[in-house]
């Protein structure tokens, strides 16, 4: 698999383009980069980045090696009190059929991930208030019982500070929220009025503050996104300091007020993994579902730009195409078991080894 087929018939990278990556390369060490220089190798025209790849793939294999780890993601409830007006499960949506999974389903999910080697659960759901903090206790201690040895992953939205500190209390390990852009007219551009940026950045302080292992994030190509928000996501991800960044491209949902909108590009995420694998040499980085979705080979290639962690879906595959947050989501018929054999073979296809192992973070 060559990541030179991505970018067959477009110039090569130039001279200043090959210097500005031999910058970044140092500046997580000595150099100092601005990120509007960064940005400079993600926009227009198109480049073949294949050096940009190749030297995030050098980095990323001086820290993690050839491992690639798995998260089984146990998507287990598509009710949300939100509107985000990019997402396929936003409340006002009439057309989604909802579910939600009990407390006993939940963790028999995760009994089965562990037998097929995950040691890292994700939990993630719409924000819904059927759920007690009670209830997602029993489910982290359920989890931890049963498997002291996996970790346990939260991505359930925004939620009170008491409410992360129980659930870390309990036994959860990292919690995944995405900020989803660093500039404050065009988060309010993509969320409707009643969700705040400042919340959203102040959670992720406090998540911090807690003790978790903290992922922040955001789409590639999301509706009305400029070069200069990028920049600032940069900014803020090297405030921030996250142990993971979760990326993906945007996928529009055909039933949201974006459902017309372009999706993200196969290049521009790539290159942008690569960035982030050169920003931050430690962090723990998914090729996602959702560039999948938009090539067939998106999460290798993901791989092979710097990304070093894919999420498997362990939930049930009655409801797994329920969980639509966007159009032709990838892998929502196959068993767990089925997915787990088939990512493995993608997997080594790309020179990478699938491994079962925890994977928390190497700072
Ligand atoms: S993105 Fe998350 S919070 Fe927003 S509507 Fe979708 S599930 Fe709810």
């Amino acid at each position: 698999m060559d990541l030179r087929d991505v970018y067959k018939g477009l110039p090569e990278i130039s001279t200043q383009q090959k210097d500005l990556v031999e910058k970044l390369k140092k500046s997580a060490e000595e150099e100092e980069i601005s990120m509007e220089e960064v940005i400079r190798l993600l926009v227009e025209p198109e480049y073949d980045a294949t050096y940009l790849h190749q030297a995030a793939d050098e980095v990323r294999r001086a820290h993690y090696g050839r491992e690639v780890y798995t998260r089984g993601l146990i998507e287990f409830s598509n009710f949300c009190r939100n509107n985000c007006l990019y997402c396929g499960i936003r409340r006002d949506n009439r057309k989604v059929e909802r579910y939600r999974l009990s407390c006993e389903e939940i963790v028999s999910c995760a009994d089965e991930g562990y037998g097929l080697g995950f040691r890292t659960i994700v939990l993630q759901g719409g924000e819904d208030g059927s759920y007690s903090d009670e209830d997602f206790c029993r489910i982290i201690s359920g989890i931890r019982e049963h498997h002291p040895d996996c970790a346990v992953t939260l991505s359930l939205g925004e939620r009170s500070y008491e409410s992360y500190k129980k659930l870390f209390q309990e036994g959860a390990d990292r919690y995944l929220l995405r900020h989803e852009t660093a500039d404050k007219a065009h988060y309010e551009y993509l969320h409707p009025a009643e969700m705040s940026f400042e919340h959203r950045r102040e959670s992720l302080y406090q998540l911090k503050e807690i003790g978790y292992q903290v992922g922040a994030g955001m789409m590639l190509g999301s509706p009305g996104q400029t070069p200069e928000y990028l920049a600032k996501d940069l900014a803020f991800l090297k405030e921030l300091s996250p142990d993971m960044i979760g990326m993906g491209p945007f996928v529009p949902h055909k039933d949201t007020p974006f459902g017309k909108e372009q999706q993200g590009g196969l290049t521009l995420t790539l290159k942008m993994l690569s960035v982030i694998r050169l920003l931050f040499p430690y962090v723990l980085l998914p090729a996602t579902t959702a560039l999948g979705t938009i090539h067939p080979l998106g999460r290798e290639y993901g791989l092979m730009s710097g990304a070093n962690v894919v999420m498997p879906n362990l939930s049930p595959t009655e409801v797994r195409k329920l969980y639509s947050l966007y159009n032709n989501k990838i892998c929502t018929g196959e068993e767990s078991a089925q997915c787990v054999g088939c990512l493995d073979l993608r997997v080594k296809e790309t020179g990478y080894e699938l491994v079962s192992r925890r994977g928390d973070v190497r700072r």
